[in-house]
């Protein structure tokens, strides 16, 4: 399950924007996961929970927003959303596509309890 190691990426992440000091908590972290980006929210879900209670952010919570896949046609320049990781054109069924959105995983925004 490589989700638990990178559930420690977005835990080092975090770390490293927090401000050094005592009685910080992290209350939410945001992500975006793309729809191709091979990972499962469920268990990036419960990685992230296993890993928080014992790294001094228990309670934190993993907001996850999911990131369609989407293409742009070399041929046509129409930009398609894909259900399924086939990558053609859906207007002139070209597979000369490059890929815009779908593969992400980053960490958007950083909440921390008051
Ligand atoms: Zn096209």
């Amino acid at each position: 399950m490589h989700e638990v190691s990178i559930a420690q990426e977005i835990i080092e992440i975090v770390k490293d924007y927090l401000p050094d000091g005592n009685g910080i908590s992290v209350k939410s972290v945001k992500v975006d996961v793309g729809d191709f980006s091979n990972i499962l929210p469920e268990a990036l879900t419960f990685g992230f929970e296993v890993l928080t209670d014992n790294s001094g952010m228990k309670g934190a919570e993993l907001i996850i927003n999911k990131i369609p896949l989407t293409v742009n046609c070399i041929n046509c320049n129409y930009i398609s959303t894909l259900d399924e990781p086939l990558f053609f054109c859906k207007k002139c069924k070209s597979p000369n596509v490059e890929i815009l959105t779908g593969t992400e995983l980053k960490v958007t925004e950083i909440e921390l309890n008051d």
